[in-house]
């Protein structure tokens, strides 16, 4: 064991007692009592991370101080149902090893190797699915592909040299490949996993073997009423992932749920009902995904319409605001740019790789210049697709138009062509044209009204931004939205011309 190791093992220790400590106190439902404990550890936070921002751990102590403040209610409801060994290991991997360590080697590796290096990698441990659900595209990669139990070793064990403590798995149906999985988050048992999955698989022997390792969670796929779930996902579907919840529940184990919006189902899956019943089931976060007209059989008719959009915007932020209870932290894939600083892809904070082993920016994008069996994790990230999502990053400064295929297609167009990325869909190839064809109009019916919408709101620039250099370094340009927002003194300053003629109004980089 290197220094380094020891010192990691000694730190890990250390968070390890500060949670057993702060577990033992926290079990007596005594919440005034917890409210100091919090209080403690925002401290101890602060203790260990130099670099922290004053305000913002003041901000922080103050809410966990206060036992009726919402988000306590809700740490506290999450706490008592889950089981200790499970939150225990969840509070060391997810929040010692991922947020904290991890964000600072992330941070490091970004400054070292000039390219992005993500704080989470996606991988398809299999394409073969147990359901034909309308619209997914994950059956048209083709049925045979499977990541092997050493590809997914390589990726985890390369990731965590980079930083990356946190995996997600789709597919397919990740729990097809269960045995393997486990062996994984066995191996990796510093690493916290998240499989997005259709429930079907998961009995009571699986989530007792889950609570015993302790880091992996599930996204559970649900579409709003038995119906509007049904129609897509065949029938009693709806009815096992009733179940599903119900068993994780059972075992203390903390669960999500992962909904794909349409223009058919966007009231069922925001409605109060749909909300009190993911509560009441147990679920306790959700991540929303706009649906990506991506495939050849893609339905475009499906893309939610530019009113929808605006109305889930102010839904999901009300649902999360104080004016709202629900026990349920939901989080829009789409439209949530502005607090993560636009598209995540390319590494920026993760990317996927497929069960062929392509390395793709995005699950949505499925174009590729790499594949595992042939780069490595940090080869990947520096290869030409990705550096040129790199250097592009952010897309639009309207972070509610952040993508480069749905907002921004002519973006993905010319990174496809320039860097002659191949498709990776095995079944139906389906060209960058015909993909982005389908988001055109969208594109453009959108952007007034992001337009308008981000206008409407204040924006702060963040203290940390991880853009290329290029992008960082003109805080007056960084933080303007539209050329409009340009202030004299700045669109004079020859030093900043040649950049900001990069740039079209509205922030939107342009093509050549
Ligand atoms: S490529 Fe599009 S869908 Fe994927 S992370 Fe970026 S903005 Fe989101």
């Amino acid at each position: 064991m290197g220094l380094k190791d020891l010192s990691h093992a000694a730190e890990r220790k250390a968070f390890e007692t500060a949670i057993d400590g702060f577990l033992k106190h926290v079990k007596k439902k005594d919440y005034a009592e917890r409210s100091k404990t919090y209080g403690k550890l925002v401290d101890a936070a602060g203790t260990f991370w130099k670099d922290a921002n004053k305000d913002t751990l003041a901000a922080a102590k103050k809410a966990v101080m206060d036992p009726d403040n919402r988000w306590m209610k809700f740490i506290n409801r999450v706490i008592d149902e889950t089981d200790p060994h499970y939150a225990k290991t969840m509070l060391l991997n997810l929040g010692y090893e991922a947020f904290f360590r991890g964000t600072k080697t992330i941070r490091a590796n970004r400054e070292k190797y000039h390219c992005n290096i993500p704080w989470l990698i996606l991988f398809d441990p299999t394409m073969a699915c147990n359901m034909h659900c309308v619209g997914c595209w994950s059956g048209t990669y083709g049925h045979k592909a499977n990541l092997t139990f050493e590809q997914m070793d390589k990726i985890v064990t390369q990731g965590k040299e980079l930083g990356a403590y946190l995996y997600m798995m789709t597919g397919g149906e990740p729990t097809v490949r269960m045995k393997d999985i486990f062996r994984l988050a066995e191996k990796h048992n510093d690493c916290f996993f998240g499989l997005y999955s259709n429930s079907t698989l998961i009995t009571d022997e699986l989530a007792e073997k889950v609570r015993q390792l302790g880091n992996i969670t599930f996204m559970l796929s649900l579409e709003g009423t038995p119906d509007t779930n049904d129609e897509r996902r065949g029938n009693g579907h709806y009815a096992k992932v009733m179940e599903a919840m119900d068993i994780l529940r059972k075992h203390g184990i903390v669960f999500g749920t992962s909904v794909c919006y349409t223009r058919e189902n966007i009231e069922a899956v925001t409605s109060d009902d749909f909300f009190h019943l993911l509560e009441n089931k147990g679920a306790r976060f959700g991540f929303y995904f706009h649906f990506m007209p991506v495939g050849n059989n893609a339905v475009p008719e499906l893309m939610p319409t530019v009113e929808q959009r605006k109305y889930i915007i102010d839904r999901i932020r009300y649902v999360r605001s104080d004016k709202c209870d629900f026990s349920f932290f939901p989080m829009d894939f789409q439209n949530d740019g502005e607090y993560v600083g636009g598209c995540i892809a390319g590494g920026r904070n993760y990317f996927h790789i497929n069960s062929n082993g392509d390395a793709e920016p995005c699950v949505f994008i499925h174009f590729s210049d790499s594949n595992i069996d042939d780069k490595s994790i940090l080869e990947i990230l520096q290869s030409p697709l990705f550096m040129e999502y790199h250097k592009g990053q952010p897309f639009n400064r309207n972070q509610l138009r952040p993508c480069p295929m749905l907002e921004n297609p002519q973006l993905l167009r010319k990174m496809v062509h320039d860097t002659d990325a191949h498709q990776t869909n095995l079944e139906s190839p389906e060209s960058v044209e015909h993909l982005c064809e389908k988001c055109d109009d969208y594109a453009k019916e959108w952007a007034p009204v992001a337009e308008e919408v981000w206008k409407s709101e204040t924006h702060k620039k963040k203290s940390y931004e991880n853009y290329s250099e290029e992008h960082r370094e003109h805080p007056e340009l960084a933080a303007f939205q539209t050329e409009d927002d340009v202030t004299e003194e700045c669109r004079e300053n020859p030093e900043l011309a040649a950049y900001r003629s990069s740039y079209t109004n509205g922030g939107l980089r342009k093509e050549a």
